[in-house]
């Protein structure tokens, strides 16, 4: 399942060759190509009447053909504390998903999401207690980015109106940890990283974009393919056994543990790059000494066995991200305390030599945190 289709074709979905090529199949200059893509990701042109120097010949082909907004705007929540924005984004069939703007002194990141709901049912996710509903396409997820892009090019503003000095004056990191489950759309994902790394538009840097995924393992295989790797690699655990895992996490039957830890250590040993543990903490039920030491085991059983080449700098390949629970409609545990998750952090780093943080809890109060996005409020 993927967007309805549209006769227009949507401009956030092109690459940069395709743009070419579009400008060369109606006999117009490839400079025009360049134009359009300094109004789409640097000016972030909301009309065509924003793009005053496009010759009015190409902007009627344009404007006839193309469309420029994949993921309008249907409202927009502030957290208290001001640190965290929630975008509600209405689509062309009128599904609506999330993106969050996340500030962390004057460093923003945009969470974007890669599907509308997610098929993968992690039992204490919101978007998987919604269920599937499509795949996003390439153009809905740029449209994501550029939408932070827009906030910041015009300047971050305070909830009363004064401009944030210290935030930063475009985007430069972006996590694939809203709603969906990413490799599960992987091409028109990868094909959004592409657009959003082009120096001609967003210019990101590849380590500045970070990919979150349940664990597909085929899609992770076809990571560990691709030199140099587009993203950073995270990959959500929450259970260190095959039985604690896919209580929590059901896909867990379809690519269980082992396989799961095999196609990291392909991916370790393949790109040289470092993969990022995520570990949902519940009271009680994944955050004992004990479930630290299972991880622990897990882990080290990892890096021990990765070839010396793949350790090059003798640092882990290996860390962990805790988060603590954040609260859904459809389940009911607590987040672990924090001095609990400082054991936990105590238990990796000093018997496992493994980093970790724990993740701030923000935006909750907007149901804006991790795993918190339903497009509900
Ligand atoms: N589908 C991807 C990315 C989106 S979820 C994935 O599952 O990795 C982003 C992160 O939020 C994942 O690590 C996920 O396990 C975590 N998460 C989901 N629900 C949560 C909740 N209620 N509290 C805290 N983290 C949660
Ligand atoms: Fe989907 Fe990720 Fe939520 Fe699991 S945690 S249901 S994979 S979005």
């Amino acid at each position: 399942m993927t967007q309805p289709a549209s006769p227009l074709l949507p401009l956030y979905g092109l690459s940069r060759s395709e743009a070419d090529a579009w400008m060369d199949a109606h006999d117009f200059s490839r400079d025009h190509a360049a134009l359009l893509w300094r109004y789409l990701y640097w000016e972030c042109a909301e009309t065509w009447e924003d793009m005053t120097k496009m010759p009015a010949k190409v902007l009627r082909v344009l404007a006839a053909e193309t469309a420029l907004d994949a993921a309008p705007v249907a409202r927009e929540t502030h957290s208290s504390d001001g640190f965290t924005r929630k975008y509600l984004l209405s689509l062309a069939d009128h599904k609506v998903i999330e993106t969050v703007l996340m500030r962390f002194k004057g460093r923003v990141t945009a969470c974007i999401s890669s599907q509308a709901g997610c098929a993968m049912g992690c039992v204490f996710c919101a978007t998987g207690q919604r269920g599937f509903e499509r795949h996003l396409s390439t153009a809905e997820i740029v449209a994501q980015a550029v939408h932070v892009q827009r906030i910041l090019r015009r300047g971050l503003k305070s909830d009363d109106g004064r401009p944030i000095a210290e935030a930063e004056d475009r985007l430069r990191n972006v996590v694939l940890m809203g709603m969906g489950e990413p490799l599960h759309n992987f091409d028109a994902v990868m094909k959004a990283v592409d657009i959003m790394l082009d120096s001609a538009g967003l210019s990101l840097s590849p380590d500045r974009i970070t990919l979150s995924t349940v664990g597909v393992v085929p899609g992770i295989l076809r990571l560990a393919e691709e030199h140099p790797p587009r993203v950073h690699l995270a990959v959500s655990l929450h259970g260190a056994t095959q039985a604690e895992r896919a209580a929590l996490v059901p896909v867990a039957k379809k690519w269980p543990l082992d396989e799961l830890m095999a196609a990291c250590r392909t991916y370790n040993e393949k790109t040289g790059r470092r993969i990022f543990y995520e570990w949902t903490l519940i009271e009680g039920s994944n955050d004992t000494p004990e479930h630290a030491r299972a991880l622990g085991r897990l882990l080290s059983s990892v890096e021990r066995s990765l070839a010396p080449a793949a350790r090059r700098n003798r640092r882990p390949l290996s860390q962990v991200n805790l988060i603590p629970l954040n609260p859904t409609p459809g389940f009911s545990g607590a987040p672990t305390r924090t001095a609990a998750a400082g054991i936990f952090q105590a238990i990796l780093a000093e018997e496992f030599g493994l980093p970790s943080t724990v993740r701030q809890r923000r935006g909750i109060d907007i149901a804006a945190g991790c795993g918190q996005l339903a497009a509900l409020n």
